[in-house]
């Protein structure tokens, strides 16, 4: 049940304040114009203090996230990231836009970074990690931080899924180094377009927030235009109208996590009893979001068997398996940097990830739901396994 399902007047009052007090529509300047209205600031506050995060800096998309942070870790041509196999394209782009490459990781049967197969892939070309929480469940990350830590890489947490879930009881995005999220249409709360950075370090929030925004220092000791640089940068810089609607969608985020905890419980009740049916793992003591429920079917069907037979029903799948090309870095071939290093066939060095995910279905975790759901996604996988 993404955040789209629960826009309305709430986010309609936050938009109304910033017109009402000055209608100064960009985060930084005209101070004395705002009759002291900072929705992008105060949405960086509240992101922050939900997630018990020392810092939090607001961007324009979480694939502009991944890129600040990673700006933040001073990669050179040649540096390698490790991501995961599964995940979403944007991460591996953010990669290849920092001037690195992308490297990934097998998954497990969490869907997520396998940590022995990220063990496996550490040279010393590569000078950082990032995990991603796909699709709302939590990475091993206790597993993976202690691979990350023994090699001295930094941690990035790739939260665009994952945003409200917890890891032994900590937020997800807070245990890395630098955790990103994405509020695009998809994602658990939204601001149709925006990303946040959460930090444990101060200094990488003060180089990401200057980075994001051409270097400013925002020196207060001179005018804006006056103002101090150390380094260079680029603008991703959040707007007051994203920053005013993620301040009422963030209110409804535990709501939104409770709300989807409980449909996840009834649509997975409804299909973990079918024969030749197994759900996604999920690894103790962590909390998912629940975006959706993920299970394997056994080899003799196939996911899109499934998702014909759900479709059928007027039930749609989520990501698995009609967009696995968007999300499955063994079919990239389409990006330059990964098809020279891979060679043409890439998902031939991802011999499990295949496997699993030839094997996934993803049901959405909606709001909205027919009366006859579970019934009928009972018969749909019924008969698209037996
Ligand atoms: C959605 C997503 C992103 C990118 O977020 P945008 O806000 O759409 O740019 C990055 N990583 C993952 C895993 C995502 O699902």
């Amino acid at each position: 049940m993404p955040g789209f399902e629960l826009i309305g007047e709430e986010e309609y009052a936050e938009i109304s304040q910033v017109f009402r007090s000055g209608g100064i529509l960009s985060r930084f300047g005209l101070n004395d114009r705002r009759s002291g209205c900072f929705k992008v600031e105060e949405f960086e506050a509240a992101f922050a203090d939900n997630m018990k995060s020392n810092y939090a800096l607001a961007v324009t998309s979480g694939t502009a996230a991944l890129r600040v942070a990673l700006a933040v870790i001073d990669l050179k041509p040649g540096d390698v990231v490790l991501i995961p196999s599964f995940t979403f394209v944007a991460t591996a782009e953010a990669v290849i836009e920092a001037g690195a490459s992308p490297r990934a990781v097998e998954i497990n049967e969490t869907l997520n970074m396998d940590p022995d197969d990220l063990e496996s892939k550490i040279d010393e070309q590569v000078k950082a990690v990032i995990v991603v929480h796909m699709l709302g469940v939590p990475a091993e990350l206790d597993a993976i931080k202690l691979v990350c830590d023994n090699h001295g890489l930094p941690l990035i947490e790739d939260t665009a899924w994952g945003c409200g879930g917890t890891f032994q009881g900590q937020k997800l995005g807070t245990v890395g180094r630098m955790g990103t999220f994405s509020f695009d249409i998809a994602k658990t709360i939204t601001t149709g377009e925006g990303g946040m950075i959460l930090f444990n370090d101060e200094q990488d929030f003060l180089r990401a927030k200057a980075w994001h925004d051409h270097g400013h220092e925002n020196n207060p000791a001179v005018p804006r235009w006056e103002d101090t640089r150390k380094s260079s940068g680029f603008n991703f810089r959040m707007t007051e109208l994203q920053g005013a609607v993620g301040v009422a969608q963030l209110r409804k985020l535990n709501s939104i996590i409770e709300r989807q905890t409980e449909i996840y419980g009834k649509l997975s009740q409804a299909i973990r009893e079918i024969p030749g049916v197994r759900l996604r793992s999920i690894p103790l003591h962590s909390q998912p979001t629940h975006d959706a429920v993920i299970f394997f079917v056994e080899e003799s069907s196939s996911a899109s068997k499934c998702r014909e037979s759900l479709l059928k029903r007027g039930i749609s799948t989520k990501i698995l398996p009609e967009a696995i090309s968007w999300h499955f870095f063994g079919l990239w071939g389409h990006m330059a940097d990964i098809r020279t290093s891979y060679g043409p066939d890439i998902s031939s060095s991802f011999p499990v990830s295949t496997k699993l995910l030839s094997q996934s279905v993803a049901l959405p975790v909606m709001l909205e739901k027919s009366a006859t759901l579970l019934k009928d996604v009972r018969s749909a996988i019924l008969e698209a396994t037996t």
